[in-house]
């Protein structure tokens, strides 16, 4: 047999005789059926320890976010923008937060502190020499639910003058983390959610990777616009439109805002990402480029009007939903896709102002009963 006839494979002999000894053996042994036997214990073995591996690992992440408070232990250090850090917004009612964006992180580790979860840093924010930004701030994402289950991930404030979808977003969570009803108690067991409540401190669309040949500023903090997030992933990254709003930056993936949301996608493998908007007329848009991100992508999209209507959203205003399996030049849901997991962007409201009748359709009127029914159908529909 083969296995005779190449004892070296097997066996390296340091002289003649021990090759003799070594071929004799090995072929009594195969003779009486033993080194099958034998080869199938060692692969048994191995598969036992694997298991026992992967188990361990499970253990050892599980016990945060599984409801309760953090433990204090846990808690990793972090470099955040203390109240004032983050001067910005132009005066009056238009990118004028009802929460500061020095205080949105905190405000969310004083929730997830009280009803549990836990947080980490993904990266460090890109920082400018000529202004308040001038510290690089730790990107925090939080998570909540059970590790062992399938992710979604939702981030805001990846413009960073974008506040709305942070609103629905910190609600979502809340009602989420109460757990007062079976929607929520069935996502807390069933779905490990990952929360990004801002990813770009900066109080524009892009941050402060600036050429020195662009001339336009951001909106509100009058620094010249630098690299639009939402334009610098690939696949389809492009890095013209050097003096426009919508500059993709030098190369793909080249700001620290955007290293850092990668990392997060490339550590967990979340099956929904999903990426907040506001200024355009409500909608989401949802790329899934494969076929198995299409079939997840169907399922959302057949059970979201259902639920948009139990949560009491009339027919005449129900949230669209519409898919592509196309990517777009440099969006995070494009680059989300083409790393395996469905990209959702929503424009949550058409407006840049503060009024109350806004906050309160985000908080717990119309527009937060479209976002928290596309947040449960979500959910449910990447269960296994
Ligand atoms: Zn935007």
């Amino acid at each position: 047999m083969s296995l005779i006839n190449k004892p070296k494979v097997f066996y390296k002999p340091n002289s003649p005789n021990a090759m003799k000894l070594g071929t004799r053996f090995i072929k009594n042994l195969s003779e009486r059926g033993i080194v099958v036997i034998v080869w199938l214990a060692v692969f048994a073995a191995a598969s036992v320890f694997s298991l026992s591996c992967t188990r361990f690992k499970y253990n050892k992440s599980t016990s945060p976010d599984n409801g309760g408070p953090s433990h204090a232990s846990a808690k990793p250090e972090l470099f955040l923008p203390k109240p004032g850090d983050i001067t910005s917004a132009k005066s009056g009612d238009v990118f004028k937060p009802w929460d500061e964006k020095d205080i949105v992180v905190t405000k969310f580790i004083k929730l997830t502190d009280s009803l549990g979860g836990s947080y980490e840093s993904i990266g460090k924010s890109s920082t400018s020499p000529r202004s308040s930004y001038s510290k690089p701030w730790d990107i925090v994402l939080f998570k909540y639910g059970n590790p062992t289950k399938p992710a979604i991930l939702v981030d805001a404030h990846m413009h960073g003058n974008e506040f709305h979808g942070y609103e629905v977003l910190y609600t979502i969570i809340k009602w989420l983390l109460s757990g007062n009803d079976d929607y929520a108690k069935n996502i807390l067991e069933n779905n490990y959610i990952l929360v990004i409540p801002c990813l770009n401190y900066r109080w524009s669309r892009g941050n402060f990777n600036i050429d020195p040949r662009m001339t336009v500023t951001g909106p509100s903090d009058l620094e010249k616009n630098g690299v639009n997030l939402n334009r610098n992933f690939g696949p389809r990254h492009d890095s013209t439109f050097l003096d426009k709003d919508s500059y993709g930056g030098k190369f793909p993936d080249s700001e620290n805002e955007s290293k850092a949301l990668i990392s997060a996608w490339e550590k967990y493998h979340p099956k929904v990402y999903w990426n907040l908007h506001q200024g355009a007329v409500p909608y989401t848009s949802c790329t899934a480029s494969t076929p198995v991100q299409l079939i997840i992508a169907n399922k959302i999209k057949d059970i979201y009007g259902t639920i948009q209507g139990k949560l009491g959203v009339d027919s005449v205003n129900m949230a669209t939903f519409r898919i592509s399996n196309h990517f777009s030049t440099g969006l995070a849901v494009s680059g989300a896709s083409s790393m395996g997991s469905v990209g959702f962007l929503t424009e949550v409201y058409k407006s840049w102002r503060n009024y109350d009748d806004i906050r309160s359709s985000l908080n717990n009127g119309l527009q937060y009963k479209q976002y928290k029914a596309l947040f449960i159908a979500s959910c449910l529909m990447i269960q296994e």
